[in-house]
């Protein structure tokens, strides 16, 4: 299936000179949905990645990382921009473009030397994915690979992660 053609090109947003890769238009698409789900999940068991739980990364990694989690019959749990989580949280702060950024999550969410996936929508310089897995080295699990359903390969953003698997469906 053509998945880019299901994802919409949008000219200037957030920013002027941007494009930016809208997935609701492949969400809408009952039978790119659908397949979106399925080609993430025989990627990630053809890379022999089965995880006890999948990280998501606020907020497009709450749209496919529950969707492949249930795939798996793993759990789910949330990496939240600052002040969200309820709980006792491990933060990380990370560089952005301009400034810097910071995520958390629960430090009870995942039992110690569990098998985890992190997932996000898209990796683009990788930084947001990066500072995902330095989040959860404080936790001591097990980071098997990375999921994203679009790569900006120009930005070589996979250079930055750790040498694990990174599955992807669509490359620009
Ligand atoms: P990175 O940290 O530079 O890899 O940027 C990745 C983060 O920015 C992810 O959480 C994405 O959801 C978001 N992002 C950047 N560009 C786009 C885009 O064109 N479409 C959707 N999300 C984007």
């Amino acid at each position: 299936m053509d998945l880019k053609a299901l994802i919409r090109d949008i000219p200037d947003f957030p920013k002027p000179g941007i494009i930016f890769r809208d997935i609701t238009t492949l969400l809408r698409d009952r039978a790119g949905f659908r397949y979106t789900v399925e080609t993430f999940e025989s990627k990630f068991r053809d890379a022999n990645l089965i995880p006890d739980y999948v990280i998501g990364i606020e907020s497009r990694g709450f749209l496919f990382g529950p969707t492949l989690a249930y795939q798996f019959n793993a759990g789910f749990v949330p990496v939240r921009k600052p002040g969200k989580l309820p709980a006792a949280v491990h933060k990380i702060e990370y560089d952005l473009e301009y400034g810097t950024d910071q995520l958390e999550i629960h430090q009870d969410a995942l039992p110690k030397d569990s098998k985890v996936v992190i997932v996000d929508d898209l990796i683009a310089t990788g930084g947001t994915a990066k500072a995902t897995a330095d989040l959860l080295d404080q936790i001591g699990c097990e980071l098997l690979g990375f999921g994203f359903v679009i790569e900006l390969k120009g930005l070589e953003g996979r250079k930055k992660l750790p040498d694990v698997p990174m599955i992807t469906l669509v490359e620009y």
